[in-house]
């Protein structure tokens, strides 16, 4: 089988993220993709929504999205949430599969700040939404050249938005349907 993995703070989700994991699920042709909210990011400080409301703001945008299932694995754990541990949690459960990861091309740039990230290149391919359409060539050169990186940058065409931008501005229009009325009923972000 084919397994994604797509991790983030997700505070809130947005339809870049939900858009962003249905190009992934079509163009890698995966049989499912688990999408975690991390409990504490690795390389960011700033305060978050509470993990149980970014956990069931997940469920509400990825109701309809077919494979895609929505795990508290890294809520469960604890602690700083590292990918390379959430890998290793799935390949512990599914050691016959295949696995691809899912980052934007911002986290592209940063990749070899992420702790074991050589372990992460060995087990994934690593997909990457172009976001920001920012200049990742020479970052994915030296990850292939000297990592070994399987590297594949998805065709579509994604949404320029980030939750940073939707914490300051609530804008519905970004917010997968359903999540809008989540954050005004539970005042999320005021
Ligand atoms: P923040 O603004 O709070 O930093 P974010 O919008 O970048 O948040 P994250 O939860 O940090 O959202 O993102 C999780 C993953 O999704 C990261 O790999 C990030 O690069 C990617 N991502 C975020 N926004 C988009 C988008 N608009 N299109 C495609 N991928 C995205």
């Amino acid at each position: 089988m084919k397994t994604g993995i797509f991790g983030g703070t997700f505070n809130p989700v947005h339809i870049g993220h939900v858009k962003a994991a249905i190009a992934f699920i079509r163009e890698m042709q995966l049989d499912r993709l688990f999408v975690l909210p991390n409990f504490i990011p690795p390389l960011k400080d700033r305060e978050s929504a509470p993990a149980s409301d970014r956990l069931e703001m997940l469920k509400i945008a990825f109701l309809d999205v077919k494979n895609a299932i929505i795990d508290d694995f890294e809520l469960k754990s604890g602690g700083t949430s590292y990918t390379y541990k959430t890998i290793a949690h799935y390949k512990a459960l599914y050691p016959d599969d295949r696995f691809y990861l899912l980052i934007g091309d911002d986290n592209l740039l940063i990749f070899r700040k992420w702790r074991n990230f050589e372990y992460i290149l060995k087990n994934c391919v690593l997909c990457v939404a172009m976001r920001a359409n920012m200049d990742i060539a020479e970052e994915k050169h030296i990850l292939e050249r000297d990592y070994g990186a399987q590297i594949h940058i998805l065709q579509y065409s994604p949404t320029v938005i980030s939750s940073t931008e939707l914490r300051s501005k609530l804008l519905p229009e970004y917010l997968p349907d359903g999540v809008f009325e989540y954050i005004r009923q539970k005042g999320l972000y005021q």
